[in-house]
């Protein structure tokens, strides 16, 4: 048995970035850089007004009232090119190019234009620089502005477009093959029969893959024997990255997944996890380089085992800087249990207390099988192996889960 950390080392190492391609901005949401983004241009590109009001020389402002000649007017994409000199002032509106020789904006609500609108009055004094952004303050041409392995955010399709990237250069998304072992199982538009149950890791394996950036598809579920799940594996295995499978890792007489993976020639990299929920993972390679996750069918081991490995795999490939979930700390709101020789992984959900600390309360459930429980969980909390419980109050690892 292997612990948590060496399992997700192995995955890593053994999961090969993809190659990268030329995609739309506007399909890139939620893709991940292949290459660092560089500015083409300063930002602002100009001395920039920050507020409707007036570009004047502050020096000619210093006593208050004071009256001065409007000599022309800079809106957004259509600024007043010549020398501001002394005396004068120009008509300036947020986002417009502020003129040569002004050295500050007066907003407007501390003016009043006289004689028709060829004089204006400042009330007040105004600061040297006041309400100008100059040029390449905020970037400047050359800079990177995003980083190669970044998932692309909302407000980063923001940066691309401002520089220029109508296309961008993305690692490819991996697609994932999801599979349902289990003589016991019916899909979902079916009423279970005697001692059957409908399938549903099927739907929260696509979800987790498909939030983990990979595209996917659903294998018809598969009965407990070596030969249809071997057909079905080297079926999916013609088109995807990944093989994720559930259920029949265990020790059972049908608990057929290894058998079947073995009959393929698969390279077996671990089988057995030092995890709570989730001991029985299998992480394993197909000759023609697929890789296979079989995780045990518990629905819960299922999300705690995909989170910490198959999301991992699937983050690699993508190129991701940090593939990991990320691990911070709580508080604990309730006492824990741990597991001798095993690391668990329990189900819980974070707030925020008074003291802006995270706090992490453990939830009532009832095992691995408890799924419904688990809908309500937004996070892991990681009791160490050997550790026979945790008390209220102390600090303990977790994770989100996304
Ligand atoms: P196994 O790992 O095959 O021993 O399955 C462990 C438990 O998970 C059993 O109660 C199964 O019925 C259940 N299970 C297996 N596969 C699924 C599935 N696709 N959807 C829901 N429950 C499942
Ligand atoms: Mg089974």
């Amino acid at each position: 048995m292997i612990s948590v950390a060496e399992a997700i080392q192995i995955v890593r190492q053994q999961t090969q970035t993809l190659s990268t391609e030329r995609v739309e901005l506007e399909k890139t949401l939620g893709r991940v850089l292949a290459a660092d983004v560089i500015a083409d241009t300063d930002l602002p590109p100009f001395d920039r007004a920050q507020m409707d009001g007036y570009a004047v020389r502050a020096n000619d402002v210093k006593e208050t009232p004071a009256r001065l000649r409007i000599v022309g007017e800079s809106a957004a994409g259509r600024g007043w090119h010549h020398q501001l000199e002394e005396g004068q002032a120009v008509r300036i509106m947020t986002g417009a190019p502020v003129p040569a020789g002004a050295d500050s904006v007066q907003q407007v609500e501390l003016t009043t234009e006289l004689k028709d609108g060829t004089v204006v009055e400042l009330l007040e004094t105004v600061e040297t620089g006041k309400s100008i952004v100059k040029r390449g303050s905020e970037i400047t041409t050359g800079e990177i502005v995003l980083r190669a392995g970044t998932t692309i955010n909302a407000a980063m399709m923001a940066v691309l477009a401002a520089f220029g990237y109508a296309q961008v250069e993305v690692f490819q998304r991996p697609h994932v093959a999801i599979l349902a072992t289990g003589s016991e199982l019916v899909s979902v538009d079916q009423k279970p029969g005697q001692d059957q149950i409908r399938d549903s890791n099927n739907y929260s394996i696509s979800a987790y893959a498909e939030l983990a950036g990979a595209s996917t598809e659903r294998m018809p579920l598969t009965r407990d024997e070596t030969s249809l799940l071997e057909t079905q594996i080297a079926e999916a295995a013609k088109r995807s990255d990944l093989i994720v499978t559930s259920g029949g890792v265990s020790m059972g007489v049908y608990d057929v997944t290894k058998a079947a993976l073995k009959e393929l020639d698969a390279h077996i990299f671990f089988e057995r996890v030092a995890l709570r929920p989730g001991k029985p993972t299998v992480f394993a390679r197909l000759p023609n380089g697929t890789l296979v996750f079989g995780l045990p069918g518990n629905p819960v081991s299922v999300s705690v085992t995909f989170n910490l490995f198959a999301r991992t795999a699937l983050r690699v490939m993508q190129g991701t800087a940090e593939p990991e979930l990320k691990r911070e700390t709580a508080v604990l709101a309730r006492s824990v249990k741990g597991t001798v020789d095993r690391e668990s992984y329990l189900p819980a959900q974070l707030t925020t207390n008074d003291d802006a600390e995270l706090v992490a309360f453990p939830l009532k459930w009832g095992g691995s099988s408890d799924f419904v429980a688990f809908a309500l969980t937004t996070a892991l909390v990681i009791v160490p192996a050997n550790v026979r419980a945790i008390e209220a109050g102390a600090l303990v690892g977790v994770v989100r889960l996304p």
